[in-house]
Parts: structure tokens; sequence; C-alpha cells
């Protein structure tokens, strides 16, 4: 049975013309899911009892299961259990502009950097529409207030998984529907140079983060696989296209490991090949895990690469450690609930 949450409105209106019903129906239903979160159809009181009948037979509405929650005073980590029994995680941060909920898009990594906990445990599957909607409905549920905007940045790559993605957020964009601001929504990526060009083509104005971590191939190789297929010239080929053709400022998260990239000289490479693009770095604090031997650079040094980088022109940002005591970098607290 699919579930109603993979569906975008103009796929509901489509299914509602298919069964010789009004196209206005699909907006009603819309509109009790996401204005008024009312899931049982049963409940869709200016829907007739036969309608609701039929739709209850055709769709699924159930959400997730809630399976643990940590909360700390600017972060919950949720941890949700799929119908399938898989789990996945999503976070929600507390900012001084508003709140922001991190999504995952697949259950587990298939891209294997050597950082990080996700990829640590292979792919199992890829994470439908539907089921990165209802991350956000299950927060907005637990928290009773509206999220503001949304960073598809938990576990998975989601340009490994690049049509459902796409899908969710045209299903959250959508003003009759959960309505959040394609400026407030960004998909963060390791590099999979196809999918940036696609996405440059896409028409909505959403942002992208590039995972880069590292200023030549010989150190990102060894961080991270996935530059092997798709080395630094070509990702930043890419970057260049997008920028061109969205006039968007492209975020580039440089996380911070102790004595590997966070010396002068990878600062100074890496402003030289960032220099004159319309792009800002965000220097990522490391969350250590207690099975990965990286260790985070200390404030000193992070202060340094920041400065390094300002006086040599680049916009940068150093991100605010979120959370670090609850687990929640990507995919620990998955990991840690997988392996027990
Ligand atoms: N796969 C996508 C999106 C999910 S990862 C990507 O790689 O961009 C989101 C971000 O979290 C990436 O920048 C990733 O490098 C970073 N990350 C992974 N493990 C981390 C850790 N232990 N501490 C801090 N950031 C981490
Ligand atoms: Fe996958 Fe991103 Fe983790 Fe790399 S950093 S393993 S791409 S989730």
């Amino acid at each position: 049975m699919d579930s109603i949450f993979d569906y975008k409105l103009s796929d509901m209106q489509n299914y509602f013309a298919s069964i010789g019903e009004k196209k206005y129906k699909a907006r009603q239903v819309f509109e009790w899911l996401y204005k008024k979160r009312v899931f049982e159809f049963s409940n869709m009181s200016n829907i007739s009892k036969e309608l609701q009948a039929k739709l209850a037979n055709t769709f699924d509405s159930s959400l997730l299961i809630l399976r643990k929650k940590q909360t700390s005073a600017l972060t919950n980590k949720y941890l949700f259990e799929l119908s399938d029994g898989n789990l996945i995680e999503a976070v929600l941060m507390r900012h001084d502009y508003g709140l922001s909920v991190c999504v995952s898009s697949q259950v587990g990594c298939n891209m294997g950097c050597s950082f990080c906990e996700s990829g640590r445990l292979k792919k199992v599957r890829d994470l439908k529409s539907g089921e990165i909607v209802r991350q956000i409905l299950m927060i907005e549920a637990d928290i009773k207030e509206r999220i503001s905007s949304v960073v598809v940045m938990g576990i998975g790559e989601p340009f490994d998984n690049y049509d459902n993605i796409m899908n969710f957020i045209r299903i959250i964009n959508d003003n009759l529907g959960i309505a959040i601001g394609a400026r407030h929504i960004t998909v963060s990526t390791s590099g999979v140079v196809p999918r940036i060009y696609d996405y440059a083509n896409e028409d909505i104005q959403t942002n992208l983060a590039l995972s880069l971590h590292a200023p030549n191939n010989i150190l990102r190789n060894k961080l991270m696989k996935i530059n092997r297929a798709y080395p630094i010239d070509e990702v930043m080929k890419a970057l260049k296209f997008y920028i061109e053709k969205t006039n968007r400022r492209v975020t580039i998260e440089y996380l911070l490991l102790a004595d590997v990239n966070d010396t002068t000289d990878c600062a100074k490479e890496l402003a030289h090949l960032l220099k004159n693009m319309n792009v800002y770095v965000n220097l990522i604090p490391y969350n250590e895990t207690s099975h990965i031997e990286y260790k985070k650079s200390d404030n000193n040094q992070v202060m340094k690469f920041y400065d390094n980088l300002k006086k040599l022109g680049i916009n940068v940002t150093i991100r605010r450690e979120f959370g670090g005591n609850i687990d929640a970098a990507c995919g620990q607290l998955r990991a840690s609930e997988v392996e027990k």
C-alpha cells in the first residue's frame, strides 16, 4: 500500500481524477494532512464516507514510531522506526532565527566516508519521500511548534536518492501543505557530480551544501571514497555551473579533524581553491565517536583556520556545536541502537 505522504498535491489530483473524483478533493485531503494534521481518513469531515473508505483501502496514512528521544537545551534528537522495522534519525535544532530539522535520506549510507558513523553501517535502502516528510510531521507533533527550515544532512547521501529527495522537497514546499520556503531548504551532498548538474537544472530556489572536507585529492581520497569517482576539479566545475545557473551561494562544509585537514597549509590551499567563487565555508567541529580514531581540532586550531581563511578573503563561519553530548552527529544514535 502506498503511503499518502509520498504524494505531491499534483499526484493526489491525478489519483482523484483517475477514480473519477473532483480535483479539489485532493486539495482538501492535502489540507487535512498538512494544515490540520488530521491523519485518519475517517476524520476528514468534508470527505464523503464512501471516499473516506476508498482512501483508507488505498493509502496508508500512519506516521512513524518514536523509538527514542534525547533532549538538551538546544536540540532534540529522535530515533524513528519505519514500517519495516528499520531505524533512522532526525534532529531538531533551536537557532535564534527559528527551528530547523535535520532529516535522514537513507537507511545507512554507501559513501563510506572514513570519519562518519552513518557510513560505517552500509546502506540498507533509500527512504521514500513520505518517510522523510513524516520525520518533520513527527517532530512538529512532538514539540507542538512549527519548524522554519529543513536541512537534508542526516543519515544518507541525498543525491544517491535523488528522485525521492526532490519529491520530498516539492511536498514540504507546497503552500497548501507544510509550506517550508524553498530558501529554507538545504540539501547536503558529498559530491555526486551528475546530480549536482541535475539539481542546478531544477526549477526551485532551494540551497546546496557540499561536504568538501579537504582541499586536495590526496587528502580527500583518504577521507571520502567518493572522491575517487568524482575528484575535486570535477566537483568544482559542477559547483561553478550550479552557481552560474541558479545565482545561489553554495555552502562548503569543512569538518576539522586534528592534524589531518586543519593545518595552515590546508587553509591556504582551500582559500586558493575557492577564490572568487560565490560560496561560504562552514567549519564543522568534529563530533568524536568511540569507533572512529579521528580527533576534533582544538579551539585554538579552529580559530587559526578561521582567521587564515578570513585573511585570504573567504567568507567563513564556524558551526555552533549542537548536541555533541547527545550523540547528535550524523548516524550516531542509530549506530548505537543497531549494534546493541
Ligand atoms: N551525505 C551527505 C549528507 C549527510 S552527512 C554529506 O555527506 O554531505 C552531513 C554532514 O555531517 C556532512 O558534512 C558530514 O561530513 C558531516 N559529518 C559526518 N560525521 C560527522 C561527525 N562525526 N561530526 C561532525 N560532522 C559529521
Ligand atoms: Fe554518507 Fe555523508 Fe556520512 Fe559520507 S558523510 S558516509 S556521504 S552520510
